[in-house]
């Protein structure tokens, strides 16, 4: 079926703000801006929450544990806004679950919760095996009070609800700016909107060097596995198995999966570059093998070897911090380096207040940070 408003954009005259890309990013800031009255249109090259998508799969971890109090400001500031979803939506986003936090990083992680007054407790080893014998610590930990599994799916369906008009299976092919709107070439035609959000998470890195903005973001492809329990009632299963996050070189992690016996782990960073494109799908034979690795060593109550696994793309930054910033009348919002989802809602409003003429982030501690320009100041 021709879609007539791509076709004839005169016949709908310019949007408010056109996004690319219907990941958290997009959807979350189409959402606040649709709220807000504007007139949005997301473009989706596939559907939501498909294979290709960093956004896509059962679940997330929200955390308020970072090594960096403006971090931990932001996640805090997160956590409001899923209450708020939660709240307007009706359903369930968010499913609390104590996290353990480990390793040599966890004195830095401590000390940014205390700076940021956020709540975290270091349990002693004997405190830890005693009271979450299902991760096998074997040291101190600290214990994170605020944590949560997020539905990522069901997320995606609440935020696409309200984010105005999506249309999928739409490719931006190009954009430019000629100062006074913006014009986004699809095969179907052009479409111009007074402002664009570029939230096309890996594939944003392309839409931009045309325009000369370097985005140096490189996208890699991870693999998680989920856990079955060898038996109920042990202290293993999601009512008794936390949150795990640890801290080392390798920076394995684990939640329970929502309304499932199983449990999730994952490596971070841990999958090879890929072309975002062409991504291979089919399990990983050596990341496999990392993967029940770490099960042996830290879940006592389930099965090493991973009953399924899936692969999903990591969007990175050189240094894992975000891209949120204005260049003209495009706001970029990418580079979430595999920890942007429990600050979507968050982002969301951020890049609305981009699109809609704030000249920079809410908090001070940030702003520079997330600027696109950083990294050609540090070369
Ligand atoms: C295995 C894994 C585990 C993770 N765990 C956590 C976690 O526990 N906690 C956490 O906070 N975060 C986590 N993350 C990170 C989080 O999921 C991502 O940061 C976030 O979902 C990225 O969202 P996005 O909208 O930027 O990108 P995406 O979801 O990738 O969305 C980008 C969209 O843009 C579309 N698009 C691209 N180019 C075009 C174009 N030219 N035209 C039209 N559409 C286009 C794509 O099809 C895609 O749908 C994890 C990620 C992975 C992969």
């Amino acid at each position: 079926m021709v879609n007539l408003a791509v076709v004839c954009p005169v016949m709908t005259g310019a949007r408010d703000v056109a996004i690319v890309g219907a990941g958290l990013l997009g959807l979350a800031a189409a959402r606040v801006l649709t709220a807000r009255g504007r007139d949005v249109v997301v473009l989706e090259q596939a559907h939501i929450g498909h294979a290709g998508a960093g956004s896509k799969g059962s679940c997330r971890i929200f955390r308020l544990g970072y090594p960096d109090p403006g971090y931990v400001a932001a996640a805090r500031r997160a956590g409001e806004l899923w209450r708020d979803l939660e709240a307007e939506s009706g359903r369930q986003l968010r499913w609390p679950t104590p996290q353990l936090t480990f390793g040599p990083g966890v004195g830095d992680v401590q000390r940014a919760l205390q700076a940021a007054g956020a709540p975290g407790e270091l349990l002693p080893a004997a405190a830890v095996a005693a009271r979450f014998p299902a991760v096998r610590v074997g040291g101190p930990a600290l214990l994170e009070p605020e944590s949560a599994v997020l539905a990522a799916d069901l997320t995606l369906e609440v935020v696409a609800a309200r984010a105005g008009e999506i249309r999928t299976g739409v490719r931006v092919l190009g954009l430019a700016d000629d100062g006074r709107q913006v014009t986004l070439h699809t095969a179907a035609g052009p479409l111009t909107a007074r402002t664009a959000i570029v939230t096309a998470g890996p594939w944003s890195r392309g839409l931009f060097a045309p325009l000369g903005v370097s985005v140096p973001t490189t996208p890699t492809l991870e693999q998680v596995g989920y856990l079955t329990p060898i038996a109920t009632g042990q202290g293993s299963g999601p009512g008794g198995t936390p949150i795990f996050i640890c801290h080392d070189d390798q920076a394995p992690y684990g939640l329970p999966v929502p309304g499932s016996p199983l449990y999730k782990i994952g490596i971070h960073t841990s999958g090879r570059g890929t072309d975002p494109d062409a991504q291979d799908q089919s399990p990983d034979r050596e990341l496999l093998g990392r993967l029940s690795r770490v099960a042996a060593r830290l879940l006592p109550g389930y099965d090493p070897e991973p009953t399924a696994t899936e692969r999903c793309v990591y969007d990175n930054t050189p240094d894992e911090d975000f891209i949120v910033d204005r260049i003209g009348n495009v706001v970029i919002g990418c580079g979430t380096s595999g920890h942007g989802f429990k600050f979507g809602p968050l982002l969301g409003e951020w890049l609305a207040d981009l699109a809609t003429g704030a000249t920079h982030l809410p908090d001070p501690r940030l702003r520079g940070r997330f600027a696109v320009g950083r990294f050609a100041s540090r070369a």
